[in-house]
């Protein structure tokens, strides 16, 4: 009886290397790899060994006989990634970081964020002895989104901030949070101090939808929503008012989207001994919220959702599910390959129109372009293209987080990030500047989860260092004693 990876699979790779049979897939340099919801084991050459469970940061892996009624379906999930596949296949041998480096003399690396993409780009900093890390973070408490992003009930997930948390405590690291690099300390001064500086700031605004009415009270982003129940320290803690609220409409349907559809169904004593924020579980207590309905903009085959957060929303059983939208949405469920993201929404209930006076509801409308939020002093719904209107109390923007421009730092508008090659940040006339990086999020746009970011960081790590073997540091200077101080 095989191991099988579930739903906390966050796509980090830490099980591969250690998997004796090298039957984890895909890994790094196949092509699917960071294109799949999670890794997959191939229950045919599995040896049951638990090595890979054990290496797990966030528990995604269990032996397929201890699978929960609700997990079970991750043992076909895995089995079904290697249906055209020979068993015992030749693959690629595994690729493994590069062993620590040790000809560099002493160098000091500043990183810009405490997030994902910043840990693991201190992980793989740190292999090499002579490396000196400082993190900056503009909030007082490090972690990024695994700790203001990640949902409070994916406790799984949001292990993996132990994981990081260990490296802010490294010897040969150094925290130094509550700065704003580029207004507390200008990007020269950092970049003058150190040998080499990381931006890993993510992507901390929303991506706009210009529509009528978008801007109306009760119209907030999901952005807001998720900083409220994590208790991120920038977001009010009244930002959020769920009294008197029935229906919500959500527009977009990533995963984003199904987390707050998630949390605002949930039966908030579910939710004690989570890291929800005080202020969001006594407002999900009061909440009268009956219906969450997610609008997505194209068909079921289409969802931007990945199967396993919506495996995690159908299998409550405190919550119906429904489909509306396109007459034909449900057939097209039906017809779904296991593998698509919308086929863990075969067998829910048709969308029958009235607000549930049971339990609460979570409705898929498919083929819902929204073009006007309707309202004189607040929302009170929304219209979607093809004469569709959806009365709604509340109005959450889900259509993605966006990187914002900061000046010194140049930024390519279409891509909401930094501009770099690799790693390596660029001028706008795509020249290299020397001694800048960039990692996750503001690398890439914001795309991808956490785990996404480690080939990412291993990526831009390997650039630096290159950079740093072929011009080997200088002596840096100190900051004015004033600045030094405050930093
Ligand atoms: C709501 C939400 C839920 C998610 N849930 C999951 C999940 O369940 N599983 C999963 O795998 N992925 C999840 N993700 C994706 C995951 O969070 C991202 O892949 C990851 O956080 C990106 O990491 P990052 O380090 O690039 O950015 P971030 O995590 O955003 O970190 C950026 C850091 O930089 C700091 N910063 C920004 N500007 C400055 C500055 N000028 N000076 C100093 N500090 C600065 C910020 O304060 C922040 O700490 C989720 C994303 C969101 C938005
Ligand atoms: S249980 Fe052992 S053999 Fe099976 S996938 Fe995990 S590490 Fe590989
Ligand atoms: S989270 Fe990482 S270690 Fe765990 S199963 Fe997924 S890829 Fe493997």
């Amino acid at each position: 009886m095989a191991f099988a990876i579930t739903q906390n699979c966050c796509n980090d790779a830490s099980c591969l290397s250690v998997c004796p049979v090298n039957c984890i897939h895909p890994t790094p340099g196949e092509a699917d790899f960071g294109k799949t919801d999670l890794l997959y084991i191939d229950p045919r050459s599995c040896i049951d060994c638990g090595a890979c469970a054990d290496a797990c940061p966030v528990d995604a892996i269990t032996r397929v006989s201890r699978l929960t009624d609700d997990q079970a379906i991750y043992a076909d999930i895995n089995a079904e990634y290697y249906q055209n596949k020979p068993a015992l296949a030749q693959w690629d041998p595994p690729k493994f970081p590069p062993a620590a480096v040790n000809d560099f003399a002493r160098f000091d690396v500043a990183i810009v964020g405490t997030g994902p993409s910043a840990s693991y780009t201190a992980q793989a900093l740190l292999r090499v002895p002579t490396s000196r890390i400082t993190f900056y973070d503009k909030l007082d408490v490090a972690g990024g989104l695994a700790r203001f992003g990640v949902a409070p009930d994916h406790i799984g997930t949001r292990q993996i901030s132990e994981h990081f948390r260990s490296l802010f405590v490294h010897p040969r690291v150094t925290m130094k949070l509550g700065v704003e690099v580029g207004v507390d300390i200008t990007h020269e001064e950092v970049h003058r101090r150190y040998d080499a500086v990381v931006y890993a700031v993510g992507a901390d605004s929303d991506r706009p939808l210009d529509i009528p009415g978008i801007d109306l009270p009760g119209s907030v982003s999901a952005r807001t929503l998720v900083g409220w129940y994590t208790g991120h320290p920038g977001v009010r803690t009244d930002a959020i008012d769920l009294d008197g609220i029935e229906r919500v409409t959500i527009i977009g349907n990533g995963n984003v989207a199904l987390d707050a559809a998630r949390i605002l169904t949930a039966d908030p004593e579910d939710l004690v001994g989570t890291d929800i924020s005080s202020h969001a579980l006594a407002a999900l207590r009061r909440s009268t919220v009956k219906e969450v309905v997610v609008a997505a903009r194209r068909g079921p085959e289409f969802a931007a959702f990945t199967r396993s957060e919506c495996q995690a929303l159908v299998s409550r059983r405190s919550v119906e599910v429904a489909v509306s939208g396109q007459p034909e949405a449900l057939s097209v469920i039906d017809d779904l390959p296991i593998s698509a993201p919308a086929s863990a929404l075969q067998g829910v209930v048709n969308y029958e129109g009235a607000i549930p006076t049971t339990k609460r509801r979570i409705v898929f409308a498919f083929g819902r372009a929204p073009v006007r939020v309707n309202g004189t002093d607040r929302v009170e719904s929304v219209d979607f293209a093809g004469a569709t209107t959806v009365a709604s109390d509340l109005v959450l923007l889900a259509i993605g987080y966006r990187g914002t421009p900061s000046p010194g730092l140049p930024f390519d508008v279409e891509r909401g990030a930094i501009r770099n090659v690799g790693g390596r940040m660029t001028d706008e006339d795509g020249t290299t500047v020397n001694g800048r990086y960039v990692v996750g999020w503001a690398k890439r746009g914001a795309t991808g989860g956490i785990g996404d970011n480690k080939v990412d960081a291993e990526e831009t790590v390997d650039a630096l260092l290159q950079d740093l073997a072929n011009n080997p540091p200088g002596p840096k200077r100190r900051l004015p004693r004033v600045l030094a101080r405050k930093v």
